[in-house]
């Protein structure tokens, strides 16, 4: 039985070691937003270039966090990743794949009024 002192300094080391690999594969893939430029750390996340993303973290048994990040890292870095921010990530997988930035093709939305 871990003492809830031990827990929390493991969860802490876990933190920091994820929040590390993170950066660390980020920054292999530019640092910023490859649509906006966007470059705020946090905003930032991995995008499946050819899309497939949900199928491919279902195969790794990731929900996109720390597991997707560790993951990246053993292969080595794939090329058909690439960083996009949460908006342009968001904006793409519910318009066919292609930022709103970019071009709307999707445009049946409710708030699109
Ligand atoms: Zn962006
Ligand atoms: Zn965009």
């Amino acid at each position: 039985m871990k003492t809830v002192e031990q827990k929390l300094a493991n969860n802490v080391a876990n933190t920091k070691w994820r929040r590390k690999l993170r950066k660390e594969v980020i920054s292999h893939y530019g640092n910023s937003c490859e649509c906006c430029n966007e470059s705020t750390n946090r905003f930032l996340t991995i995008d499946h270039i050819n899309g497939g993303g949900n199928q491919h973290r279902k195969d790794i048994k990731s929900d996109g966090g720390w597991q997707f990040f560790s993951w990246i890292k053993k292969n080595d870095y794939p090329k058909d990743l690439r960083v996009l921010c949460m908006n342009c990530n968001w904006g793409r997988s519910h318009n066919d794949g292609i930022c709103p930035h970019k071009e709307v093709i999707n445009n049946d939305w409710e708030w699109e009024l």
